[in-house]
């Protein structure tokens, strides 16, 4: 997604740990008109998939999921929440995820009243790393008996195993951009 690479190039940053900061467009700060952009694509690249819900990861992927979510026409979209709380009651799904970015672990959660066998679920996210987000996802929709469309990702790091792991699952993922490295303050996108 042309849009998408200008963007980083423009404004992301580089920091230590292979770590690219996008928080003035897309993880803190965020261009809404970008996000419909890529709600849109999404769309274009799952048209032929019946997708009935989108699922995500709190607290990033929520907008994203959102803008998503909209374009399949308005369906439900579900984010998997980090923290126990009370108004997270019954039955849950549940899977453990390493943070690529914390590297800490934690518990993901999701309602067994918001995911069923009968749902076609399209899995987004903002980053993919080593893949451990998408993985506690993908277990959850396991759990559900859900049937899984494919991962939709904004920006995939090509230079670290997530994206290997998910595709020799045989699991559709699309990237819209994706890095091949990061050196010297230099990215390098992967020609589609
Ligand atoms: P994974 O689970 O694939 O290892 O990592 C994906 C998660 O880590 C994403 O949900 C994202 O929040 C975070 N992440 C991984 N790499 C980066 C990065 O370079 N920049 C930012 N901002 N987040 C990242």
């Amino acid at each position: 997604m042309e849009l998408l690479k200008q963007r980083i190039l423009c404004d992301g940053h580089i920091k230590q740990g292979n770590i690219l900061k996008v928080d003035t467009f897309l993880n803190h700060q965020m261009d809404t008109q970008l996000l419909n952009e890529i709600g849109k694509e999404f769309k274009h690249l799952f048209a032929d998939q019946p997708i009935t819900k989108i699922l995500t990861i709190e607290a990033s992927g929520i907008a994203i999921a959102f803008a998503t979510a909209q374009q399949f026409g308005n369906i439900p979209m579900v984010f998997a929440k980090k923290t126990k709380s009370k108004n997270l009651d019954g039955e849950l799904y549940t899977s453990v995820v390493e943070s690529f970015t914390r590297g800490t672990s934690f518990e993901i959660q999701v309602s067994t009243k918001v995911l069923s066998k009968d749902d076609v679920v399209l899995i987004v996210d903002d980053f993919l790393a080593r893949g451990q987000a998408l993985a506690g996802l993908l277990d959850i929709v396991k759990q559900a008996g859900a049937t899984v469309a494919g991962c939709g990702i904004v920006i995939e790091k090509g230079f670290q195993d997530g994206g290997e792991l998910i595709r020799s699952k045989g699991i559709r993922l699309e990237s819209l951009a994706i890095i091949d490295s990061i050196e010297n303050d230099t990215i390098t996108f992967r020609d589609r």
